[in-house]
Parts: structure tokens; C-alpha cells; sequence
């Protein structure tokens, strides 16, 4: 089966345990305004114009986010690196966007994976319906779920969306005892306040086998990206997460949480 993929990073180090290969899937259907990979929310290819400099000259040239690639072509870029997963302890993960848009690619990238037994991790939003994590569930070894907003009326403000589904699906996956991290992006004054920190403090406790927390302070290095696509990122208003503060929150987590990371 073919997908649409617009990155491939070999020897990532923030996406999962160990050295990575992180696989990027076009297609997301939430809308959230801090959104470091724009270029993944439309499903489609999409053209862009982007500069090239030839010498002293800058030239203005079409350039294509997004290409084709069957699920078998995807294990053999596993396999070229499988000698650094098994020496690191690392794998395969599936980013976005948000892969499960395009999840029976990624059921049979992730099934591939396993019989060639290669780690394999599903970096989410959670937002998709539970029959198809159902499907993924067994050539999945770690989920990175993410938790943005808690509140239902706030989440939908700057998602687009409910959280309903989000919850209910890590829910699901905290029953079939599966191994979770769970990522918070910090964003100030909107997924950082002591309301909505103290909520998902709450929910964790309650799920004690998720053991790992990863704190994903936001840049604005996404900046050159919306730019390409012509559309205003959200720089203009956000700066950069204060190191001290993500420090903060770190320190807020631990009390409950055994490993809180900053960065991924
Ligand atoms: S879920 Fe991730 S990829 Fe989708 S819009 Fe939000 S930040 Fe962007």
C-alpha cells in the first residue's frame, strides 16, 4: 500500500528511545494555532515557491511538500538502519501531522516492522476513532500521546476540536496496558496554566503506568515554514517557552511522575 510522507529523519534522538527513524505522514485533522509542522496539516501534495541560490543569485523554484511511498519502501529505510536501533536500542516512529489520518499505511508499516522485529513507536494527537488504534495496537510497542488542553470548550478554541475522542482513546490504550509517554507542548498562557497542568497531574496519577513525561516547550523556528506556504505563523504573537518556567513545570510533574523530560 502507498501513503503520503513529506519528511523522513534517520538518527533522530527526540521521537522514542534510542536512535530513531522518524517518518513524518501528510494529513491532520486538528488545527492547533502553535502547529511547529504546518507543511503536514493537508493530506494532499501540496507546491510551494520556495529561493535557491546559485552563486550570488537567488532564483524562486516550485517545490513539491509531500511524496508517494509504499510501506515496503518505508521497512527498507528501517532496515538500512536497523544495525543503530539494535546497538541503541531505538526504532521506527510514525510522526506527522498526524499519522493515524493515514492509519491502514500505517498498520502495514508497523506490521512490516515487527516481523522484522524493529521497535516501533506512534507519535499521536489521539485524534482518531478507537477502531483504528485497535488496529495498530498489537505492532505497537510505545504510543507518544499527546495532552494539549484538558477543558473541552478550550481545547475545541484552539484545536479546532473536542478532546472527548483524545481522552477516551488514551483510556483505551492505558486498559490494553500499553506503553505510553505522554508529550504536553507548553504554550504560554494557553496549555500552561495551573488549571489545566494541575488536571492532567491528576489524570496521571490515576494511570500509573505511564511513567515518562515529555515537555515540548514551544519555538518559533517553524516561522520559515509558514512562510513558505504563504500564511501567517503564530510568531507574530508567541514567542519562545521560558527555559525557567518549562524548569517549573518539570519540578510540578516529578512529584508524580518518575521521569519528566524537557524537549523530548
Ligand atoms: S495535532 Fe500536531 S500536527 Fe496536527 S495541527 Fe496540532 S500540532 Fe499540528
Amino acid at each position: 500500500m502507498k501513503g503520503t510522507v513529506f519528511n523522513i529523519r534517520s538518527f533522530s534522538v527526540n521521537d522514542g528511545p534510542g536512535i530513531r527513524l522518524t517518518v513524518f505522514l501528510k494529513g491532520c485533522p486538528l488545527n492547533c494555532f502553535w502547529c511547529h509542522n504546518p507543511e503536514s496539516r493537508s493530506p494532499e501534495e501540496e507546491v510551494v515557491k520556495s529561493s535557491q541560490r546559485v552563486g550570488d543569485k537567488c532564483f524562486e523554484v516550485d517545490e513539491t511538500i509531500g511524496y508517494e511511498m509504499r510501506a515496503s519502501e518505508i521497512l527498507e529505510r528501517a532496515l538500512a538502519d536497523k544495525a543503530f536501533f539494535e546497538e541503541s536500542g531505538g526504532g521506527i516512529t510514525l510522526s506527522g501531522g498526524e499519522p493515524m489520518f493515514q492509519h491502514e499505511f500505517v498498520a502495514e508499516i508497523l506490521q512490516l516492522c515487527k516481523k522484522h522485529d524493529i521497535h516501533t513507536a506512534l507519535d499521536t494527537s489521539g485524534f482518531a476513532p478507537t477502531q483504528f488504534f485497535e488496529q495498530v495496537l498489537p505492532y505497537t510497542d510505545l504510543f507518544l500521546f499527546d495532552l494539549k488542553l484538558m477543558d473541552d470548550a478550550q481545547h475545541i478554541q484552539h484545536t479546532g476540536e473536542s478532546n472527548k475522542l483524545i481522552l477516551k482513546n488514551l483510556q483505551h490504550l492505558v486498559d490494553q496496558n500499553k506503553k505510553i509517554i505522554i508529550r504536553i507542548p507548553l504554550i504560554l498562557g494557553v496549555t500552561d496554566t495551573v488549571a489545566n497542568l494541575t488536571t492532567i497531574k491528576g489524570l496521571l496519577q490515576k494511570h500509573k503506568a505511564i511513567e515518562r513525561i515529555d515537555l515540548l516547550p514551544y519555538h518559533n523556528l517553524a516561522q520559515a515554514k509558514y512562510a513558505r506556504l504563504g500564511t501567517p505563523g503564530p510568531s507574530a504573537y508567541l514567542e519562545g517557552y521560558p527555559k525557567e518556567k518549562a524548569a517549573e513545570i518539570r519540578s510540578f510533574f516529578q512529584e508524580s511522575v518518575s521521569v519528566v523530560s524537557i524537549g523530548g
